[in-house]
């Protein structure tokens, strides 16, 4: 099965029982016992819904692995991923890792006793060093936020296979459309739905994949342990968005490329930050896992004061949060997504106060480049 046919008809097609060729949302919290214990697979909604049942199929499906999980955010799959680990085990990150991640990783679960080092992934050699007897994984991020640094997601899982740890992936940016960890030889794999895979900026939802049956039930176990699970109505509107997620990405590439051309042109532009440039330090590596760059760029335009004019003059370009939606967005990473992260910290990973991070949207490209040409001028 292509791409674009498993968006619609991977995991759990319609409804059996009815016929229903929109999986229905089944909201509900608990299931009759025909005797106890006997039921037709689903007793109580925490451990089990059918709609979310459904999505995770699909996702499944789609990262091709062993089973798939949702739950209530981004954050909180990333979180449930975590608690897969114990007290004294050490991870290895990506060190411009989302600014979420960063502030649960060395704010509250470094309580618990997982300890972390933050190096840059896209060069496996900061990796190789880091390696000691309590490491457990190799966490990713790739392409990063907001730089879009690429890492070989291939090359460092061989290394993780070979020290015996686990590699895992957040592939929010790349999506399953263009990017799949799992076939390069990662074992988890998570998304902020939130993002493209919802992608009309309605809902706040976290999927993960695994690839082997014990990650799965022992993943499964943390979910129904700790609750943090997608409802159902959220998880028709994601099943929903998938449907569309081949043309979205398909268009969203189409814009990016006209925009970026734009923006290495400007005068007003000092540096532009995509995976798709062939001066993008990693370009080859990021042509080589993923089919397509996506619609995240970010470019420099010196000061906080020059940002804060593009951002008081563009029309189609919402100032706010979060990504991946139809709907341009733009924002400041380091007084916005980032500003968890402390300043020095943030002049270290190269987060400069001028920098601005567009999500490219569906709206037509000669518009949106109009709106920038204008902000910019
Ligand atoms: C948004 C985001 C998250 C967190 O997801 P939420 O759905 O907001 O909880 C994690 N990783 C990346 C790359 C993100 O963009």
């Amino acid at each position: 099965m292509k791409k674009k046919t498993q968006l619609i008809h991977g995991g759990i097609f319609g409804d059996e029982t009815t016929g229903a060729v929109s999986t229905p949302i089944y909201q509900v919290s608990t299931y009759k016992q025909e005797s106890v214990g006997k039921h037709k697979g689903f007793e109580y909604s925490r451990t089990g819904n059918p709609t979310r049942f459904a999505l995770e199929e699909l996702i499944k499906d789609l990262e091709g692995g062993e089973r798939g999980f949702a739950f209530a955010s981004g954050m909180a799959a990333i979180t449930a991923v975590m608690m897969l680990f114990d007290k004294g085990d050490h991870i290895i990150m990506t060190d411009d890792v989302y600014g979420g991640t960063f502030r649960v990783i060395t704010k509250v679960l470094n309580r618990f006793g997982l300890e972390a080092t933050f190096v840059d992934t896209s060069d496996i050699n900061n990796i190789k060093g880091e390696i000691r007897p309590e490491t457990k994984a190799i966490y990713l991020e790739t392409p990063t936020n907001p730089l879009l640094k690429i890492s070989d997601i291939q090359a460092i899982a061989e290394l993780a296979k070979n020290s015996g740890l686990l590699t895992i992936v957040d592939n929010t940016f790349s999506t399953p459309y263009w990017q799949n960890p799992l076939a390069l030889g990662a074992d988890i794999v998570l998304h902020s739905a939130t993002k493209y895979i919802g992608g009309h900026s309605d809902v706040v939802a976290g999927l993960v994949v695994v690839n082997s049956e014990q990650l799965g039930e022992d993943l499964h176990f943390v979910q129904n342990s700790t609750g943090g699970v997608l409802g159902p109505q959220d998880s028709w509107l994601l099943i929903r968005g998938i449907k569309t997620l081949g043309v979205r990405m398909e268009e969203t590439e189409n814009n990016t490329a006209q925009i970026i051309a734009f923006l290495q042109k400007h005068p007003a532009v000092t540096k532009v930050f995509y995976p798709g440039l062939e001066t993008h330090p990693n370009h080859e590596i990021a042509k080589k896992q993923a089919s397509g760059f996506g619609g995240m760029v970010s470019f420099d335009v010196g000061s906080a004061e020059k940002a804060d004019e593009v951002f008081s003059k563009v029309k189609y370009f919402t100032l706010a949060e979060s990504l991946g939606a139809v709907e341009s967005l733009i924002s400041i990473p380091a007084r916005m997504t980032h500003a968890s992260i402390p300043q020095e910290r943030r002049a270290e990973l190269g987060i400069t106060e001028g920098l601005i991070r567009i999500s490219v949207g569906l709206e037509d490209a000669e518009d949106l480049i109009e709106d920038l040409a204008n902000a910019l001028k």
